[in-house]
């Protein structure tokens, strides 16, 4: 059996500017807690969310997110 890829999912709070892509791409992982706070959920996501996890960090406009 295989074990599934763990990603370590981050949110730089220095970059961040809440503009919300995340949680609107991948409302499972993110969320906007302030008016410039995303705050990860799961913060080792399962390879389950690989394409969920891609499309944020992509869409990130400050590339905040890393994993
Ligand atoms: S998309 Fe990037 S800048 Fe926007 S809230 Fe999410 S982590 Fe922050």
């Amino acid at each position: 059996m295989t074990a599934e890829k763990k990603f370590n999912l981050k949110v730089d709070h220095e970059i961040c500017q809440g503009t919300g892509y995340c949680a609107r791409v991948a409302p499972d992982l993110f969320v906007i807690a302030g008016p410039m706070e995303a705050k990860v959920l799961i913060a080792e996501p399962t390879e389950d969310f690989e394409s969920q996890i891609l499309e944020a960090a992509t869409l990130c406009p400050t590339r905040a997110i890393t994993y």
